[in-house]
């Protein structure tokens, strides 16, 4: 499965993979298809190249510059779930991508004062890039008390500058960053009727269902959800029924398989993004697997017609439970599937470093959750350990019945090929850092 949807896709495929094939990391990589690279339109070419692995992205993918090229500006993967990757923006690119949001922020309806929006400043994950909402933004932070409340205060004033909405309507920024001021809200007893937020985005992270339901009660408008990768620049929107990713123009998803470089049209799969020229000008990222793992939506599980086919993230790739039984890699319970099922009452959480006073409620970190995998006799028995928090809450039949609502642990589980434990042991260890 390949996202294409034609228009910039189409036209920028061909001069993406041109320009990268000058990079001495994908030359070398991609050396055995050099001969047949001719003949193939740039789809099928992108279909039969090797895939780009994290450990490329930082060892390999070195800044190519041309002559005259200069360096303006330096990004940076988080690194929270492996190597980081140090981004270089040349000049050029800068000129090139402005130039592209421009022309996309023109095409957005014009017409009323421009939008307020309040961003919470995030020094990490590629969301910038093509902003096309035609906002004017507003920062804001929540790094102690006293920025907290002047990012209340600017969400309660009322702006009168000629062409600009009087009120902010819009809030958005990282989801450890919105969580944390929400809380610091809601803990604080400050209703939500200061403010007149009309709708929440977040990105950088994976909030989980209990954790977007419970900001869509306090905000009581519309939490829209993104997906994006720290070694990009764009995002894809998820689709608050079905999970599908609608991902920016400039990105161009793949469903690879989870044992084999083979593309696939079904099932669960390893996802690869290909970022398009003129983003990533001096190190082009190229079909690079990011770790995550999606489903490819079919009639049923897609919410309309126009999202089949397309692709619903489920979770991380080596923290999934997975097994290896017959040459077939079997995903029993994909990690968000796990973070879901123990994102509750009565599962302790990891320490939230929080510099925010009244805050009373820790349930910014992840829950401690650890899911070990064996087999007996060709019977598999997952364990899933937590630990439990002193609400005295016993969680441990809801958490399995979540568990057993993924098709695939259901299905093994009902042909008696594996058992699921839920245990509660206080001394389960602190979960790893974005496991879901
Ligand atoms: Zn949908």
């Amino acid at each position: 499965m390949t996202t294409r949807s034609g228009g910039f896709r189409d036209r920028q495929l061909g001069p993406t993979l041109a320009h990268a094939a000058r990079h001495p990391f994908y030359r070398e990589h991609w050396a055995r298809h050099r001969d047949t690279s001719g003949a193939l339109d740039p789809w099928e070419l992108l279909a039969a190249l090797p895939p780009t692995e994290k450990r490329h992205l930082s060892e390999d993918i070195s800044p190519m510059l041309d002559d005259g090229d200069e360096i303006v500006g330096v990004g940076f993967s988080s690194g929270s779930t492996g190597s980081a990757m140090t981004r270089y923006f040349t000049a050029r690119e800068r000129t090139l991508v402005g130039a592209f949001a421009q022309a996309a922020a023109g095409a957005a309806p014009a017409g009323g004062p421009r939008p307020l929006r309040l961003d919470f400043l995030s020094t990490w994950h590629g969301v910038g890039g093509a902003d096309t909402s035609g906002a004017v933004l507003v920062p804001g932070t929540v790094v102690d008390d006293e920025h907290a409340e002047r990012t209340v205060h600017m969400l309660r004033r009322r702006f009168t500058a000629p062409g600009v909405a009087s009120r902010v309507s819009m809030l958005s920024g990282g989801v450890v960053g919105v969580h944390a001021f929400t809380r610091y809200l809601v803990d604080n007893g400050i209703p939500v009727s200061d403010f007149a937020i009309g709708v929440v985005g977040l990105f950088g992270g994976y909030p989980g269902r209990s954790r977007l339901a419970w900001l869509g009660e306090y905000w009581r408008c519309p939490v829209l959800d993104s997906f994006s990768v720290s070694e990009c620049r764009g995002k894809a929107l998820v689709c608050p029924h079905c999970g599908y990713l609608e991902f920016d123009p400039q990105l161009v998803a793949q469903a690879v398989a989870l044992d084999s470089p083979e593309l696939v049209t079904a099932g669960t799969a390893r996802l690869a993004v290909t970022e398009l020229y003129p983003f990533g000008i001096a190190q082009p990222v190229v079909k690079y697997l990011t770790g995550d793992l999606v489903e490819v939506l079919e009639d049923t599980s897609a919410c309309h017609p126009g999202h089949v086919g397309g692709l619903r993230r489920i979770g991380r790739v080596e923290t999934s439970v997975v097994a290896s039984v017959d040459g077939t890699t079997t995903v029993l319970v994909p990690s968000q599937v796990l973070y879901d099922a123990f994102d509750r009452p009565g599962v302790c959480r990891a320490d939230f470093r929080s510099t925010l006073s009244g805050v009373t409620v820790n349930d910014l970190a992840q829950p401690h959750v650890h899911a070990s995998l064996s087999e007996t006799e060709g019977v598999l028995r997952l364990q899933c350990r937590y630990r439990p928090d002193d609400s005295g809450i016993d969680c441990a039949g809801e958490a399995l019945a979540a568990l057993r609502s993924w098709p695939a642990a259901r299905a093994w589980a009902d042909r008696g090929r594996l058992v699921i434990d839920v245990v509660a042991d206080p001394a389960t260890a602190p979960p790893r850092a974005k496991f879901a």
